[in-house]
């Protein structure tokens, strides 16, 4: 009796997880980076159904925030090198962005090494058909720490 019911319970929840993963809307994904200036994913896809996108920012390695410090900016392609570049006279205090960028159209704080952080945004500001790009603002790492946004 005991057993039955413990089966019924545990069908019920993989149920639950499989109507989970096919019919709920993905708003939000994790994205990790590491200690050899890495994101663990070049690409992420936003689901136009999403009301709100969600970033949250990992950072499985082990130097500090002034030393290997990541944050997950977004903007249109074109404005990437000039952000990164205001962002550096901005400095760390101000997570390596230029105050109240406009080309910023989303961004964490800066992480240091087993910290995490996450940055929440209105899918309405996005566009279809828009470039977009993440990317990290620490002095330096925009050149290989970036990848592809796209609204679909
Ligand atoms: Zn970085």
């Amino acid at each position: 009796m005991r057993m039955q019911r413990l089966f019924v319970l545990t069908a019920a929840l993989s149920l639950t997880a499989f109507a989970g993963s096919v019919l709920g809307q993905e708003c939000s994904v994790t994205v990790d980076s590491n200690d050899v200036l890495q994101y663990d994913t070049d690409a992420i896809t936003v689901n136009s159904d999403c009301q709100e996108f969600t970033v949250n920012l990992t950072h499985s390695g082990k130097l500090a925030k002034n030393v290997m410090g990541h944050n997950w900016v977004l903007s249109q392609a074109e404005d990437v090198q000039g952000i990164a570049s205001d962002g550096i006279t901005a400095g760390l205090d101000n997570n390596y962005l230029m105050p109240d960028d406009e080309r910023v159209i989303a961004a964490t704080a800066i992480i240091g090494g087993g910290e995490m952080t996450s940055v929440t945004f209105p899918v309405g500001v996005l566009e279809a058909g828009t470039n977009y790009t993440f990317f990290c603002s620490f002095p330096g790492h925009s050149a290989v720490m970036q990848g592809t946004l796209l609204l679909e």
